[in-house]
Formats: C-alpha cells, sequence, structure tokens
C-alpha cells in the first residue's frame, strides 16, 4: 500500500476532535487518511509533501452538478433571448444535449473535471443528458473520473420529451454495471429530468427499477413555477406528492432546487428523509426565484449545495447562497453559518448516502480527499472563525495541491493526471461541432 505524508500544513480537519492545528501533519495510507496531528509517525519510504505552510482542508463536494454544460460556455442561442425558464430549457439546454455526440460527452466532461481538480473539489454528483447517444454515455463518463482520479455519482435524465422512457434502460444498466463493481469511486442514482417530461407510465417503469435495485432518484423539482402548475393541471396533485406517490422519495433521493415548494410538499420531504440540493448561482441566472433554504433547514431537512452546471467552484457557491439569502430576506443577520454548513457538513452527509466510504473529514478512516490552497491568512485562523476565512479568503485563493482517494491529482498547480491543454485543445472542437449540429 503507498503512504504519503504531508507535512507542514495549516490544517483544517473539520473533524471537532481537533479543529484546527497551526502546523500538522497529514498521514495518507492508500486512499484513506490513517493519522492526522501536529506530528504522526510514517512508515520507512513515505512519500513526503512538503505543504509549505499551507492550508490543508477535505476536498470539496458538489452535489448537483451537469458536466455537458462545459459546452454552453460562450454558445448564445439564436434568436430572441428566452423569457421563461421553460424557454431557456427549450432554446438552449435541451438543444445542447441533443447535440452531443459520444466525443462531446467525453470532452465536455474532461473540462469539468480539470476545473474540479484546480478548485479543490474531489467528489461530484453529476446529473448527465446526451439524448443522441443515450446508450452507454455514463460509461464514457465514467470513464473520465476514473482518468482524472475523482469519485464520482452518476445518472441519466430520463425524460419523455425526445423519445418516451429515453435513459430508464442506461439508468437501470449503470446503476447494476456500478452495483456490481461496488469499488466506491464510480456510483449511481437514477437520473430523471423533471416530473413535468415524464408520463406516469415512464414513472412506473423508473419506479419498478428503484424498488428492485434500491437506488434513489436524482430530479429536478419546482425549479421554474411551471413544473407545479404542469403537475396541477395533469395529474391534479404537486410534484413532491407525485413523487411520493410512485415511491421516489426517500433517503437515497436528491430532489434538486424545490424553489416553488409549498409547506405540504416540505413535510414530505422532509418525512421521508429526502435529500434536497441548492444551487443558487443558477437559480439566479435562470431568474427562477430564490429557494426557502431557511425554512428547509428548519424542517431538519439535509440540504446541500451544487453548481447546476454554472460552475465547478463550490465556495462560490457557498458564497452566493449566503450573499442571496440576505439579499431576498432583507436580513443581514442570517445564513452565513448555514451556508457554510451545507458546504462542509451536509455535502459530506449527502457523499455518504451516494458512495460506500466516509469523506468531509479529515480524520482517521476517512477518504484522502485534500485540498490544499495557496492562503496565508491575514487574520487569526482559529477554532470558531474558519467560515469567514472559507468565504472571504479561499474563495479567492488558488489551490495549490488536490489529493483524491490518496492520488495527488494537482501538484502545486500542475495536473498529474490530466493534460490540460490537451483537453482544452480538443474541447474547443468538439463544443465548435456540437454547436454546429444544433438547429
Ligand atoms: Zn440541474
Amino acid at each position: 500500500m503507498s503512504s504519503l505524508l504531508i507535512k507542514n500544513a495549516q490544517i483544517v480537519t473539520l473533524d471537532p476532535v481537533q479543529p484546527i492545528l497551526p502546523k500538522g501533519e497529514i498521514l495518507v495510507e492508500g486512499d484513506k487518511i490513517a493519522a492526522v496531528g501536529a506530528t504522526v509517525a510514517a512508515p520507512e519510504g513515505a512519500e513526503v509533501l512538503d505543504a509549505g505552510g499551507m492550508l490543508a482542508m477535505p476536498g470539496l463536494i458538489n452535489a448537483h452538478h451537469h458536466l455537458y454544460s462545459s459546452f454552453a460556455r460562450g454558445y448564445a442561442a439564436p434568436g430572441e433571448p428566452a423569457a421563461t425558464f421553460t424557454e431557456i430549457l427549450e432554446r438552449l439546454w435541451w438543444k445542447l444535449d441533443l447535440a452531443l455526440d459520444m466525443e462531446g460527452v467525453r470532452y465536455s466532461s474532461l473540462v469539468a473535471l480539470v476545473e474540479a481538480i484546480r478548485t479543490g473539489c474531489t467528489t461530484i454528483i453529476d446529473h448527465h443528458a446526451s439524448p443522441s447517444c443515450t446508450d452507454g454515455s455514463l460509461d464514457a463518463m465514467e470513464e473520465t473520473f476514473r482518468e482524472a482520479g475523482l469519485s464520482g455519482c452518476l445518472c441519466y435524465e430520463t425524460s419523455d420529451r425526445n423519445v418516451p422512457g429515453d435513459g430508464v434502460a442506461e439508468n437501470e444498466r449503470f446503476i447494476r454495471k456500478t452495483q456490481a463493481s461496488g469499488d466506491g469511486q464510480v456510483t449511481a442514482l437514477f437520473g430523471l429530468h423533471a416530473q413535468m417530461t415524464l408520463s406516469d407510465e415512464t414513472m412506473e417503469k423508473v419506479a419498478a427499477v428503484c424498488r428492485d435495485t434500491g437506488a434513489g432518484v436524482h430530479v429536478h423539482v419546482a425549479e421554474g413555477t411551471a413544473d407545479e402548475e404542469d403537475c396541477l393541471a395533469k395529474h391534479g396533485m404537486r410534484i413532491v406528492q407525485r413523487l411520493e406517490k410512485f415511491g421516489l422519495a426517500g433517503p437515497k433521493s436528491i430532489f434538486v432546487h424545490g424553489i416553488h415548494l409549498d409547506e405540504s410538499e416540505m413535510d414530505i420531504i422532509a418525512r421521508t428523509n429526502t435529500m434536497m440540493v441548492h444551487n443558487p448561482e443558477s437559480n439566479m441566472n435562470n431568474a427562477v426565484g430564490t429557494q426557502k433554504m431557511l425554512a428547509l433547514l428548519k424542517k431538519g431537512i439535509l440540504l446541500g449545495l451544487g453548481t447546476d452546471g454554472m460552475t465547478s467552484h463550490m465556495i462560490s457557491s457557498a458564497r452566493v447562497a449566503h450573499l442571496l439569502q440576505r439579499a431576498t430576506l432583507g436580513d443581514p443577520r442570517v445564513a452565513f453559518c448555514e451556508a457554510c454548513r451545507m458546504l462542509l457538513e451536509n455535502n459530506a452527509a449527502i457523499a455518504g448516502r451516494c458512495f460506500p466510504e466516509p469523506r468531509g473529514k479529515l480524520a482517521a478512516g476517512q477518504l484522502a480527499d485534500i485540498a490544499i490552497f495557496d492562503y496565508d491568512p491575514t487574520t487569526p485562523l482559529e477554532d470558531g472563525r474558519f467560515y469567514g476565512h472559507l468565504l472571504y479568503g479561499l474563495n479567492v485563493a488558488p489551490v495549490d495541491t488536490t489529493i483524491a482517494r490518496g492520488r495527488i491529482l494537482m501538484r502545486h498547480g500542475k495536473l498529474t493526471t490530466l493534460d490540460a491543454a490537451e483537453i482544452a485543445a480538443k474541447a474547443r472542437e468538439c463544443a465548435r461541432a456540437t454547436w454546429s449540429r444544433i438547429h
């Protein structure tokens, strides 16, 4: 088993036993953390990484991403600007995803994984769509996660919008594949676009696979008002009631956004212990409203943070979550600690339900996912003060070294597993080819 000793680091463990070590060491054995302390005993021959006084913390977790959205950067849909969220879906996302081929799936994914490594993110829960090449698309993505060295929980966006039931077979196949492999680096959920593009017939099929495999769903819920209106008009019930009717609420499922949920839906989510993910930057961009983040947390719902394909920068997502609540509520007292806890604690708890290995703390037995920031605090960094450094210091500090599953994926700013320049060059070609197929 390989051993890696990280020396001379300021360590933010996020472990209550020893939250902050001004100067400490971390021993990694294989893919796990073996010891953290002021000094730790390392076996002879261990590789030594001198952190040079930089700040080590647990690798960040993104609880909702769309890696394929990398190819939207700089693309402008022709015609009048979309005026509603449904128009944004119709004019941009449903055209872009339809234009992706397998090479596009691969390179859009790699682009986002490079960005994740560079921002200290080591675990991603992704939601993928490529309806012109559905079958095998999750394998193509799995390959990119394995090449990069990151952990990924993948799913395919089932929807009836192109072909009825598109994605059911791909999700089922991939769930069974990852369950059989059981290595924990790449796992799966059952992906659903949103209830408004899913018939009862497709929902029945999804429910049958989830019952049989024990998998949860990963679904957009009440992102725009049109989703609730559609559900009420077509099914005479609200979205969460419809999802629960098919047995799709529960501790292994992730309901994303939930901006327009009513009280009864929040209560179902709390009662069924369903996970939720907030994506503030995306919500602002799509002008769909502000999630009632504090109300959801008050109900005891496990609410994490994602980027929804906007970026791969998780500290930015937490910072915007904090600012957006204050701006919306007109209350400068709220949402600072909550946003930080969502990123650091709740995302770790969500990952704990999606992957077999515990992560999110620098402590013995945890997965060795570590981000080392080139950050020299200019105010005291002590227990109880870290959140301020996180949102107002580390948010713009460069990540020097990223370690995932015990492997160094970036050392002193240089990627070790991926060739960023080659990926960028190939991605530019692929993106242009993808755009040329949009009609
Ligand atoms: Zn999304």
